[in-house]
Order: C-alpha cells, then structure tokens, then sequence
C-alpha cells in the first residue's frame, strides 16, 4: 500500500517509514499538515498514518480538509493516550482506526496490515447490514427508509460491528475499541449500550448475542 505518514517527530516518521517498507508497504513520511494536503493532492495514497498533534494546522483539520473534498484515503490517527475526546472526534470526522501513543511499531504494522485487509478494493463509503445502512462521511444511520438518531458512543460501537458483519467480538474487545479501557474492563456498559442500540435499530433484530462469547451483527434475512 502508499502509505502517507504524517508526523512532526522526525526520528518517529523514520521509524514508521522503515517499518512499513519492511512490511512490503511503499510509505513517503511528511512533517506538518500543509505538506500532507499537498501531497494528497498530488497523488492517492491508500492509507495516511495521521498524528493529531501537529504544527500549524493539526490532524483533526487535515483530516476534515480531506473528507470535504472526499478524498477516500484511510486514515489511522495517533491519538495521545487516555484522551478519549481525541478518539470520539476524530471517528466522527472520518478517521478509520486510531492507535494511542505510544505504540508498539508491531501494532502500528498490524493495524495498517488491518485496514488494508478490511477494503481490499475501493473505500467503502457506507456500510451495510440487511436494510441497516451507516454513511461513514455524513454518519447517517438508517433502518430502511428511517433515520436512526444515536449518540457518538452508540455510533462508534455500531460501525465497529457493521464493518465486519458476522464477526463475534467479546465483550472485552468491543470496551477495547470504543472505550478503550485498557486497566478497567467494564463489561457491563457494552452490554447497556448493545441494548440501547438494540432499541433504536429495532425488529427484526441485527445484533445478536453468541452465549459466553459476545455480539455479532447479521442481516435477519
Ligand atoms: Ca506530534
């Protein structure tokens, strides 16, 4: 994959460059915002390995320029760890995954391994799940031809399990990916906002319980 990788930390941006070329990944490294816009612009990248924290224009902002001209690179933030409004905000302007700082260089290539599994073709803009459908730009949710209102929570939770339909997650991963409670799993809260969702997305149910194991999304048909 062309792998942009946006980062202010010049010694980290060489770490993460030569670990993606290892990894068989073809990765150009920039240091502010501007220059990711440019290069953007210039040529599609399939992924942008994007920091939040940066000078001048910071993450949050290139990652809203890029989806206002709907350019459909991934993107995988650097978020800094614990800061979970990092996280929600940067889902909801569209980022794919996010990984806090700092981080393993094997999960770093791991994720971007991830992401370029989960859309092997085009991005998808939208997911799907029998009539339940998620617009990934504007984050519209419908059931048929009815707009589903959710929370940012309930929202992140919905598109972890709609991007991979059939899949069990547990418990733990679910709290892992949209709270990230890394010291103190509660289980408990996943399983309040899955009946939340389940209220809202209604009959017939998508969003089933696999006993002792988790939750899994399917179409009903
Ligand atoms: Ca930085």
């Amino acid at each position: 994959m062309r792998v942009l990788i946006v980062e202010d930390e010049a010694a980290v941006a060489r770490k993460i460059a030569s670990a993606l070329t290892e990894a068989g990944h073809d990765p150009k490294a920039v240091h502010n915002g501007e220059a990711a816009l440019d290069e953007v612009r210039k040529t599609p990248f399939d992924l942008i390995v994007l920091d939040i924290r940066l000078p001048g224009i910071d993450g949050f902002q290139v990652l809203q320029r890029l989806r206002k001209q709907h350019l459909a690179s991934r993107v995988l933030l650097l978020t800094a760890r614990g800061a979970l409004d990092d996280r929600v905000t940067g889902l909801e302007l569209g980022a794919d995954d996010y990984l806090p700082k700092p981080f393993a260089m094997q999960e770093l290539v791991a994720r971007v391994h991830a992401l370029g599994r989960r859309y092997p073709e085009e991005p998808v803009m939208s997911l799907r799940v029998g009539d339940l459908t998620l617009d990934l730009a504007t984050h519209d949710v419908h059931r048929g031809a009815e707009r589903i209102e959710l929370s940012p929570r309930e929202l992140m939770l919905l598109k972890v399990l709609m991007r991979e339909p059939g899949r069990v997650f547990t418990r733990t991963e679910l709290c892992e990916r949209v709270w990230e409670h890394a010291h103190e799993y509660d289980t408990k809260l996943v399983e309040v906002f899955i009946g939340r969702l389940r209220k809202k997305i209604g009959d017939p149910p998508l969003i089933h319980t696999v006993r002792h194991v988790g939750y899994t999304i399917r179409s009903a048909d």
